[in-house]
């Protein structure tokens, strides 16, 4: 059998994990991305450069490709559906619609009976001056976000005039929870009630941006079964095939709620290329690839600390790393604020 061809869409950190994972299973990657020093093609087969509405080149791609996936949301409904035209698309081009736009997913999450944050759809500015039940509050774009672009807190109704907000865009505004921790599940799904799920991972946010995650989550049991199941019902709900993470918050009082989808791999798993047998790299592979599902076995508990803009530096002047340690460079030409550039993996 000729190899399989697997194309994904977006050329970040995320598209070199899922080449490296393909290579490993003899899958030859192609990547297609917008942006022409994308990282990812240090390590796929064959990299295209191109617009994500330039028809020619994509069906350039797709016409290499037997599968296509992809490592980030903000890819126009449109190309998707075009792509699944011709090619199988996973996860479908209808869940990526679905999560793309936090007002939908939302009310999907509410639909099936699980809690989420309070929020509320703003279309203009003076919706917020009847919306103080939300405060202190989050507006966040329904669209476009990540790594809080997009975020603007809000404590009071005063704030929002000293914020220059684009009002072109759609937002809603979301209740602040207060805090007692942040987790993650992630699964991989294969088809109806066939699945693999990784054990709740523990997130610290600095900026609204990931910082650390580790292995095991300190939660109760409770929380521990509950995020898991949840995990599981989205998965079965969405028909999802492929990585899905679901990140939850949890309060002072240890309720649970789903915060967001993430429709593909996802930065608080990456501890999961050391710490288990199969990385959520690999799954989504083998999932979109309709290769064997392999039980998952967990090595070791881990702790995983991203590299964020200048941090990278002294790792790349050859630091001395323990055998437990494992240092991850994503190649990324420029060195910018706020920008993950690597991270560093520990067994524990
Ligand atoms: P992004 O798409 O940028 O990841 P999130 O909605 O996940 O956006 O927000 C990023 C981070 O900001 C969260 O992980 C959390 O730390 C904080 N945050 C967002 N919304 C809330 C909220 N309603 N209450 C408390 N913290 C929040
Ligand atoms: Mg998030």
């Amino acid at each position: 059998m000729s190899r399989i061809i697997l194309g994904i869409i977006g050329g970040g950190q995320l598209g070199s994990m899922l080449s490296s994972a393909a290579k490993k299973l003899d899958i030859k990657t192609t990547i297609y991305c917008d942006d022409i020093n994308a990282p990812a093609q240090n390590f796929c087969d064959e990299f295209i450069f191109g617009k994500y509405d330039d028809k020619e080149k994509i069906l350039q791609f797709v016409n290499q490709a037997n599968v296509i996936t992809y490592e980030f949301e903000n890819i126009p409904y449109e190309t998707l559906n075009e792509i699944s035209k011709k090619k199988s698309v996973l996860p479908k081009p209808s869940i990526n619609k679905l999560i793309q736009n936090r007002l939908i997913e939302k009310d999907f999450v509410n639909k099936l009976n699980l809690r989420t944050t309070q929020y509320t759809f703003v279309e203009k500015k003076s919706d917020i001056e009847t919306l103080k039940d939300f405060l202190p509050g989050i507006l966040k774009t329904t669209t476009m976000g990540y790594d809080g672009k997009g975020q603007y807190p809000i404590n009071q109704l005063e704030d929002i005039d000293k914020l220059n907000i684009d009002f072109s865009k759609q937002y809603i505004l979301e209740k602040l929870v207060k805090l007692k921790k942040e987790i993650s599940v992630i699964i991989t799904r294969f088809g109806s009630n066939s699945y693999e799920i990784y054990e709740p991972i523990e997130n610290i946010h600095e900026d609204q941006i990931l910082k650390y995650s580790k292995i095991p989550a300190e939660i109760s049991k409770t929380i521990f079964s509950q995020s898991k199941e949840w995990a599981i019902n989205i998965a079965e709900e969405l028909k999802y095939i492929g990585t899905l993470c679901v990140e939850f918050f949890i309060d002072k009082n240890d309720n649970l709620y789903v915060n967001e989808i993430a429709p593909r791999v996802h930065n608080s798993g990456h501890l999961t290329i050391n710490a288990y047998n199969i990385s959520q790299f690999e799954n989504h592979v083998r999932a979109v690839c309709s290769l064997d599902k392999v039980p998952l076995k967990k090595i070791a508990n881990a702790k995983m600390v991203n590299l964020i803009g200048s941090q990278i530096e002294p790792y790349r002047q050859n630091i001395k790393l323990n055998k437990n340690e494992f240092f991850f460079d994503y190649l990324k030409k420029e060195t910018k604020d706020k920008r993950k550039m690597g991270h560093i993996t520990t067994l524990l």
